[in-house]
């Protein structure tokens, strides 16, 4: 597949961006979103995943079918909510939020495409830094240096992102995420670091990381669709548009995908951007929903690129916002409805729902649900008066040692932190 930037750099190959990350011009790379043959439903994820992306590697030497085989090793089940809801289960993972869908494939295609020894340098709000650190440990060639902001993920997150050793080293910065972003953007920025370091991006604005995760949703759809339930609209929590952008990726491509409605927590820049029309960036609001919380979405390049008419856009996304108190109460409320106990992200995302059908809302929808509530327990525990069961991948971190170094806001600080 032929990538180009969204600022115009390229053609280049679909291996060569995800070897990139980010184009040189620093736009993001795209490629033509036209009609695939048709996909069934496999008998895995890893198998529709498989037949979904090899179109898009046609041509290239990487062998995708290999690398979902490898990087797919766990499902995205469904959950009926209620008698036509059903959460999407994107958690499944060995650090139990989507990310690691994105995280693990890019692992597994750049292991596969011969690079020089590389840096992957990562600004994390919480889940990707852990996803992604998840994925390279222990891999021969690669590095990973996370930054996160010190006391704003949860305890849990923190403790997962300091729990890897070897070849990851944890700092924890004195600041917000958008400090933390902002050290990445400016260790990147600088050729000279990115030179002796072979630093290489794994945030969401790569493609490696966005078109892995349409396999879930091509999935989802097509087992339903097997059912005579298709197509399904879908509601996705957001913050930076990489879930929700891929989920509107799939539908392009021909699955039998509905309308896609965006769940934001309080940082609404993006239910702001649909309504009105224009695009105001503002500084993120600290939520409940932590990975949520960003206030200048880096997928909207990619959005306004495939959708450059808004009205275009507004007949196949929509998007609502959700403040912390309806995340508590609807925590609480799908817990003594279904005994399902969900993470406030996902939370966003049933209240949307909730509100959906109250307007009259008829036809099955789909609600992502992006982490295991047991990551978030301090929030969700008290909520639903019990204790969330810690999934296995996740206690197995938990029980490790973790260590992070603290590190001031500042680019020497870093330069000198990656030695
Ligand atoms: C990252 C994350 C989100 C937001 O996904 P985007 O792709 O940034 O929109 C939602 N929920 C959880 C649990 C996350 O980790």
């Amino acid at each position: 597949m032929k990538c180009v930037s969204t600022r115009g750099e390229g053609p280049v190959s679909l291996s060569t961006a995800l070897a990139r990350g980010l184009s040189p011009d620093g736009g993001l790379y795209v490629f033509p979103l036209e009609k695939l043959p048709p996909v069934h439903a496999g008998a895995t994820l890893a198998e529709t995943a498989a037949q979904l992306l090899a179109p898009l590697f046609a041509g290239e030497s990487l062998d995708v079918a290999a690398v979902t085989n490898a990087a797919f090793t766990f499902d995205a089940p469904l959950l009926p909510l209620d008698a036509d809801t059903w959460l999407l289960e994107q958690f499944h993972g060995p650090t139990a939020a989507f990310k690691d869908f994105g995280a693990r494939f890019l692992a597994e295609a750049l292991a596969r495409l011969e690079l020089p020894p590389t840096t992957i340098l990562v600004a994390t709000s919480g889940d990707t830094g852990a996803a992604v650190a998840a994925a390279f440990h222990r891999r021969p060639g690669f590095r990973v240096v996370i930054l996160y902001p010190d006391g704003r993920v949860s305890a849990r997150q923190a403790h997962q992102l300091g729990a890897f050793g070897d070849n990851v080293r944890t700092f924890r910065v004195a600041g917000s995420f958008d400090d933390c972003q902002r050290l990445a953007k400016e260790a990147f920025a600088d050729a000279s670091l990115v030179q002796r370091h072979g630093l290489s991006s794994a945030n969401s604005i790569s493609l490696g990381r966005l078109v892995p995760q349409m396999a879930s949703y091509a999935h989802a759809a097509l087992v339903l669709g097997s059912r005579g339930l298709g197509p399904v609209d879908v509601i996705v929590p957001t913050g930076n548009l990489g879930n929700a952008l891929a989920c509107l990726m799939v539908k392009r491509l021909g699955l039998p995908i509905g309308h896609v409605t965006l769940a934001t927590n309080a940082n609404r820049v993006l239910p702001e951007f649909l309504s009105s029309g224009r695009y105001t960036p503002a500084p993120s609001v600290a939520t409940l929903a932590n990975a949520m919380d960003v206030g200048a979405p880096s997928n909207l390049e990619r959005l306004r690129y495939w959708w450059p008419d808004v009205g275009a856009l507004r007949d196949e996304l929509s998007a609502d916002w959700v403040d912390d108190e309806t995340i508590r109460r609807t925590i609480a409320a799908t817990f003594r409805a279904t005994r399902t106990a969900i993470c406030p992200h996902t939370a966003c995302g049933v209240a949307v729902r909730d509100r959906l059908r109250a307007r009259g809302h008829q036809r099955p929808l789909l609600v992502a649900a992006t982490a295991h509530p047991a990551k978030f327990e301090t929030i969700v525990e008290p909520l639903i008066g019990e204790t969330v069961e810690v999934p296995s991948p996740l206690a197995a971190l938990l029980s490790k040692p973790a260590v992070a170094k603290p590190l001031a806001p500042t680019l020497d600080a870093l330069r000198a932190a990656l030695g």
